[in-house]
């Protein structure tokens, strides 16, 4: 973290969990807590149906409500799809894009990243840009190539105006769902290289800015040592996010 340039964002994904009557359970456990944490803004990134509950528990406090994806287009014969105007409507300010489930199992490429990117800063939302590399990819040393390639595309034709709006989740496939932790040595080593793509795009002053997560089984025992490194401003979280205890003790380590 390097709370002089940027924000500490801990976003918590839920995925595909959580009813809305679920949800406001979780919600009304996470509020008195989270809500109070000064050091860090948190986010809770909830499935379309529980956006409306989010909004109305967190109302009036400094936890955002943010979505899981949106459309790329504006509007129109879509079916079954959810708009950026839509999610700014219900009260969303964040929107995660190309999270590798939905590289993986939805075909999200790197253009679709971009263009979904540009449908969200176009609707006032935030996106949450997911890059990161598979284990394969790691063992061959493609690891910062693949990275970077990512980090261009999802930023082609950004304004520097917008990039400021822009948050990156450096999320190892490997680390995602499977208890296997980045060390902080890596993460720091990959969201700085992040930092430095974004320099040698946008110049030094824009890059200090961006907020760039770590994402990938952080959990209350790791998120201290991981939110200590100068360029790991926060994190995106699943698993941890859905259950209170877990949740809480890592914006606390944030908010430290
Ligand atoms: C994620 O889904 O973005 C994620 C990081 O999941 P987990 O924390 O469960 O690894």
């Amino acid at each position: 973290m390097n709370r002089r340039y940027r924000r500490t964002i801990i976003a918590g994904n839920w995925k595909m969990n959580k009813t809305p009557a679920e949800s406001k359970i979780l919600i009304e456990e996470l509020k008195p807590i989270i809500a109070k944490a000064k050091w860090c803004e948190t986010v809770l990134c909830v499935p379309f149906v529980d956006i409306p509950i989010a909004v109305r528990l967190l109302k009036d406090t400094r936890v955002a409500v943010g979505a899981q994806n949106l459309h790329q287009n504006e509007s129109g014969a879509f079916t079954g799809e959810v708009s950026g105007a839509m999610l700014k409507n219900a009260g969303c300010k964040y929107v995660i894009i190309g999270h590798s489930e939905r590289r993986q199992y939805f075909g999200e490429t790197d253009a679709l990243v971009n263009a979904k990117a540009h449908t969200a800063l176009n609707a006032g939302l935030r996106p949450i840009i997911c890059v990161g590399e598979s284990l394969e990819q790691r063992e061959m040393g493609l690891t910062m190539d693949l990275v970077s390639l990512q980090v261009k595309a999802a930023l082609a034709n950004v304004t520097v105006e917008q990039l400021r709006k822009v948050v990156f989740a450096y999320e190892p496939i490997w680390a995602i769902g499977t208890g296997k932790t980045a060390t902080s040595e890596q993460a720091a080593e990959v969201c700085e290289h992040i930092r430095t793509v974004i320099r040698k795009m946008y110049g030094a002053r824009a890059a200090r800015s961006v907020t760039i997560q770590y994402g990938g089984s952080m959990n209350a025992e790791n998120a201290s040592e991981l939110l200590a490194q100068q360029d790991v401003d926060g994190g995106l979280i699943g698993g941890a996010s859905l259950k209170a205890k877990d949740f809480i003790a890592i914006v606390n380590a944030a908010n430290q």
